[in-house]
């Protein structure tokens, strides 16, 4: 299947590493010049990779209703980006707080990780490349999402992945709506 990621940063890298794990094309589709913008500034450009509480401890201090992350968490654990970031030659350590960091205490060693695997994957990236819109499928009754159409052209896909993130600092490749 050929799918289609918009959005290079963690999440959509993630993504973009596990489904082309699972054997498809994958295009990681990115609006900035370089991949993972808002994961260099976490933790004071150190990056707060994870904690090392339990899941439950994970749902309860989730504000509002926390227990809809249940499946995600059991998915993907926490052990489980510290086991990917060891397997890509980064070491974590634990601090105050049950907080766990890249040992070098650089996010952009975390992101280096992320990168490594895209281009042993052989993931193709296209940089400076907004998606503008979600193409579908015309006719009656439920759309199906076809592919995107991005500045200068559309680009067809089998599935879609959104990731373009929150609202933050502008230069991490955030604004107010997802376009
Ligand atoms: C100051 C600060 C400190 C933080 N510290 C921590 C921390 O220590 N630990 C922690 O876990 N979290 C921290 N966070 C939160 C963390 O950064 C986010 O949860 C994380 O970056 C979300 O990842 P994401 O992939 O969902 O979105 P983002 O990182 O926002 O990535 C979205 C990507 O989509 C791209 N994009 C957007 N629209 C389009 C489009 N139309 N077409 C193509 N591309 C598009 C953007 O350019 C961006 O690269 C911090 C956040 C901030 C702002």
């Amino acid at each position: 299947m050929k799918v289609v990621i918009i959005g290079g940063g963690p999440a959509g890298m993630m993504a973009a590493i596990s489904a082309s794990q699972k054997g498809n094309k994958v295009i990681l589709l990115e609006k900035m010049q370089s991949l993972g913008r808002k994961l260099l500034i976490t933790g004071k450009g150190r990056c707060n990779i994870t904690s090392s509480l339990p899941i439950e401890e994970f749902i309860k201090n989730t504000p509002g209703n926390g227990k809809f992350l249940h499946s995600c968490y059991q998915n993907f654990t926490n052990q489980e980006i510290i086991e990917f970031l060891k397997e890509q030659g980064l070491e974590v350590k634990e601090e105050r707080g049950n907080r766990i960091f890249p040992i070098t205490d650089k996010s952009q060693d975390v992101l280096n990780c992320f990168i490594q695997k895209l281009k042993e994957l052989k993931v193709e990236i296209r940089y400076h490349t907004k998606v503008e819109k979600i193409l579908l499928q015309e006719g009656i009754g439920i759309k199906k999402a076809i592919g995107v159409k991005t500045q200068n052209q559309n680009i067809a896909a089998d599935k879609i992945i959104l990731a373009t993130g929150g609202k933050s600092y502008p230069l991490t490749g955030s604004s107010r709506r997802w376009i």
